[in-house]
């Protein structure tokens, strides 16, 4: 399915003027940034999400379950 930008566009490919008006005011809409595209799995929070190592888990879900995945802490406080 075609968008509105790519209609419009091709409608105004007889007219020149207004077709290089229309690119240069008229931005494709893309898609958001990916900031809010990446959610924990556990709980669907957006905000600090942990991707590293492919955890993909929010800062309060690492938390409870870090210890089952087997991150454990060496040294005194342990
Ligand atoms: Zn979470």
């Amino acid at each position: 399915m075609e968008t509105a930008f790519e209609r419009i566009g091709k409608n105004l490919k007889g007219k020149p003027a207004k077709y290089n008006r229309f690119l240069k005011f008229s931005k494709h809409k893309t898609q958001p940034h990916d900031a809010r595209t990446r959610k924990c799995v556990r709980c669907n929070r957006a905000e600090a999400h942990i991707s590293v190592h492919g955890l993909n888990y929010c800062r309060e879900c690492f938390r409870e379950v870090a210890y089952d995945l087997g991150f454990r802490k060496y040294g005194k406080e342990a």
